[in-house]
């Protein structure tokens, strides 16, 4: 079998993806025609769709953002007329209003096959069976995955979220080898097992873990690969783009390949909105190709990564993200300092003491702006006080060296912080706004 599941994307080399993508821009530049919004929005800057002739003339079309999403809610972008579309899906509204994504048919059968390629990428196959604790509905894990396994051809159980226990039955019942969680749903269940001397190796066939959907570090990835026995893969993707399925890492687990046959990437300086050179950090703005519903151009998805330079040992040439370092809303200042939770989260998760829930609280005491960093302990049981203050005193050390402030660390009983039902809530505001 091979290991591409679509060789004649998935081996293309950069000229022939170039190549590729010029025609199919131009194709949804002429397409994009049909939507009110693109129309009204050409027509404001004087362009043709005829003033498209190669790949740097992208730059002369606006971005899109989510608020031109949220002014035109819930169909006002659309390209084609509802009666063609067949479903459709809303963010998780993670960072406000949701904003909702047509699919047609084409859409949605084109939208499985890059999930497809994705996890037969990580080594999926019919053999497998594949087990979403993905929210079905709205959110786009659920059904995102579902039809991308079904097209790979594995035996899916759409366990859907919650519920740890009957996730544990089905694994052990089914035989389930293939697992899609969030990062933080992933440490849960490991909790779980723990509880009911459920030793992963030995009673389950766990063999692939899919995580994504919320920003995690690489120690954390390293972790959840520990405590379960399998190999975890990064999966990326925004209801925008459909959902899951935009960019995932290979076997090499360096960076996530993202399918140029279906989005063109620019990575821009958030302030300038200038591109940036291949392996500097900046915003990701993405163009869809092969839309037929919804196509959006140059959308600024204020997701920070970089693109790695070099080429990948698996022998796609399609362009590698480095894991999101966060959105540019999840950044937080703090003395003028820019944080992101996902620095604290490196740290945290270098220390065996520790688990792998946190919770960062900005609060004002007497005027001053603080930090709070409350973490839970693993298993590993400290009896002796001043022990568990050199450990805090340590943690806060190498927290200041990383976010350049000194955070007031509290270690907590496993359990202590609230979970949530969908992404995990790193960060609570509580500051005064003077
Ligand atoms: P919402 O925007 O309401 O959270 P989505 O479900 O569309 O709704 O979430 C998409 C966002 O989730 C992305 O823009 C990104 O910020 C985050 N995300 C998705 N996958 C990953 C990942 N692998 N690593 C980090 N962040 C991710
Ligand atoms: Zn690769």
């Amino acid at each position: 079998m091979s290991e591409f599941f679509n060789p004649e994307m998935e081996a293309l080399s950069r000229s022939e993806i170039e190549v590729l993508q010029l025609e199919r821009l131009k194709k949804t530049v002429n397409h994009c025609q049909d939507s009110a919004f693109y129309k009204k929005r050409f027509e404001s800057i004087g362009m043709k769709p005829s003033d498209i002739k190669c790949l740097d003339d992208l730059r002369k079309i606006p971005f899109t953002t989510k608020q031109d999403l949220r002014d035109t809610y819930p169909f006002g972008i659309a390209s084609v007329p509802l009666k063609d579309c067949i479903r459709l899906h809303s963010s998780s509204g993670t960072t406000g209003n949701p904003t909702v994504i047509l699919h047609t048919k084409q859409d949605i059968d084109q939208w499985a096959n890059a999930v497809a390629r994705c996890l037969w990428m990580v080594g999926c196959r019919p053999e497998d069976v594949f087990q979403n604790t993905s929210g079905y509905g709205m959110f786009t894990g659920g059904l995102g995955f579902q039809y991308g396994a079904e097209k790979l051809g594995m035996l899916t159980v759409p366990a859907a979220a919650g519920n740890t226990l009957r996730q544990l039955k089905f694994f052990t019942d089914f035989g389930t080898t293939v697992v899609h969680a969030i990062p933080s749903y992933a440490a849960r269940i490991y909790e779980v097992m723990l509880e009911k001397g459920i030793d992963p190796r030995r009673d389950t066939k766990l063999r692939t873990l899919v995580i994504g959907a919320e920003p995690h570090s690489e120690d954390t990835r390293k972790r959840i690969e520990e405590m379960l026995g399998v190999k975890a893969y990064n999966s990326f993707g925004m209801s925008e783009m459909c959902g899951p399925g935009v960019a995932f890492e290979c076997k090499e687990q360096n960076g996530l390949h993202i399918w140029e046959d279906y989005y063109i990437v620019e990575i821009v300086n958030p302030d300038t909105l200038e591109p940036v050179p291949d392996g500097e950090i900046g915003e990701l703005v993405l163009t869809t190709l092969n839309r037929e519903a919804m196509p959006l151009l140059r959308y600024r998805t204020r997701d920070l990564t970089r693109i790695l330079p070099g080429s990948c040992p698996c022998g796609r040439e399609h362009k590698r993200l480095d894991r999101m370092k966060g959105r540019s809303d999840d950044m937080i200042i703090l003395k003028g300092v820019n944080i992101f939770p996902i620095q604290i989260e490196a740290i945290l998760m270098q220390f065996q003491e520790l688990a792998s829930d946190y919770l960062i609280t900005l609060e004002t005491i007497d005027g001053n702006d603080d930090m709070l960093v409350e973490v839970e302990m693993s298993d590993i049981f400290i009896d002796d006080y001043s022990k568990l203050q050199r450990l805090e005193k340590e943690i806060t050390r190498q927290l200041h060296d990383e976010i350049l402030i000194t955070p007031k660390v509290r270690l907590l009983p496993k359990g202590s912080i609230p979970k949530s039902e969908g992404k995990a809530v790193r960060v609570k505001d509580l500051r005064k706004q003077y």
